[in-house]
């Protein structure tokens, strides 16, 4: 059998300009591999990086930071130390720490200043160019991060790991959600979904979801997934229906997911209860927030800042993939091929009529595009 020696990718060349370019096949030795990627996912940064609003600095580059795929190339050594071999599928972590550094050690590789790369965002000119999941290979660099995956689930779920990785970092690890706690989430995008799925494996006791006027399907579908109460934003008001929902009690923890909104975040100090912990986690472009800390003091309420997922979530998220416990399919609901990136950004941005995105893959593995 003989391997093809070209590769097909995605290139962002400018704001909103995608072209499909066709690369050389890297050539790995004993530490590094190649991974044919099944799937990769879309999310909102890939539409701040369509737009220009993100990475531009970095142009031409192969976006897709959420790549899932099965190991097709993997030197001695590398094999040893990700524990796969070809033909495994696994989900790949964006970041490429270095492994070393004082934060690597102390498992704060996210902010590792000596990074190898970073999966859809370092430029093609990075040697060996095949650095984005909207790709048919990916370069496996040799500090890469893997995790295994089960093979048999398909590719557009098992993809759901980085939305449900947020999930479980942010309601769990740094909301610290647990058996019986009221869980609010501001905001009901994949990661508010899956923030959904991740209260209710760890047993809260009462889920609340917020959401606008037009997400009325999907917070139909926080109420499949598990939350007790939905609240809409444009019609109620969120604190008053908290207190109302709880008895004054308010919410132990708070999820603010909103792309920005400045409001959520002060309804987010409002809704929570004395003592409780925020969640910021929905980034508002810069914009100032006007707040009177004096709330955090007198509520004695714990903010914290979640930037990214870590291996630990990864992990925990793809259990609960694996666990089947979910109907995660019914949040998927675009599958496209490589040639139509614009358009699957677009849909998942909202700018295409009629269609209502809430999980959208991309599958460098197929020709046919259309709905999932
Ligand atoms: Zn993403
Ligand atoms: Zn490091």
């Amino acid at each position: 059998m003989t391997v093809p020696d070209t590769v097909r990718a995605v290139v962002q060349t400018g704001p909103r300009q995608v072209e499909l370019r066709t690369f050389r096949r890297p050539r790995t030795g004993p530490d590094d591999g190649l991974l044919r990627i099944e799937a990769c996912g879309i999310c909102g940064s890939d539409v701040e990086q369509y737009r220009g609003h993100l990475g531009g600095d970095r142009l031409p580059m192969i976006p897709g930071h959420e790549p899932l795929g099965i190991v097709e190339e993997v030197g001695e050594r590398a094999a040893q130390r990700w524990g796969v071999q070809p033909g495994d599928r696994v989900a790949l972590e964006i970041l490429v720490p270095c492994r070393s550094c004082d934060l690597c050690l102390t498992g704060r590789y996210q902010a590792c200043p000596n990074r190898g790369g970073t999966y859809g965002y370092s430029p093609v000119t990075k040697e060996p160019s095949l650095w984005g999941g909207f790709s048919e290979l990916v370069y496996l660099h040799p500090n890469a991060i893997l995790h295994r995956v089960r093979g048999d689930i398909p590719a557009e779920i098992a993809v759901m790991f980085n939305p449900l990785g947020a999930g479980v970092r942010w309601t769990c690890h740094l909301g610290g959600a647990g058996l019986g706690d009221t869980v609010l989430v501001l905001g009901c995008g994949q990661r508010g979904l899956a923030s959904v799925i991740a209260a209710r494996t760890v047993g809260a006791g009462m889920i609340i979801v917020t959401g606008l006027t037009r997400d009325r399907r999907k917070l139909e579908l926080a109420r499949e997934l598990g939350a007790d109460h939905t609240i809409d934003v444009e019609r109620e008001d969120t604190v008053a229906r908290v207190r109302e929902i709880t008895g004054g009690a308010m919410a132990d923890v708070v999820l603010e997911l909103t792309p920005m909104a400045t409001q959520p975040v002060l309804d987010a100090l409002q809704a929570v209860r004395h003592g409780g912990r925020v969640v910021l986690a929905g980034l508002k472009g810069r914009r100032e927030v006007p707040l009177v800390t004096d709330v955090i003091i007198n509520r004695a309420v714990t903010v914290v800042g979640a930037y990214g997922v870590d291996a630990r979530a990864y992990g925990e998220a793809i259990r609960i993939i694996e666990s089947g416990r979910f109907p995660l399919e019914k949040l998927h609901t675009h599958t496209f091929e490589l040639a139509d990136t614009a358009l699957a950004i677009e849909t998942l941005a909202g700018e295409v009529p009629g269609e209502e995105a809430v999980h959208v893959a991309i599958r460098p593995d197929r020709s046919a595009a259309g709905r999932a």
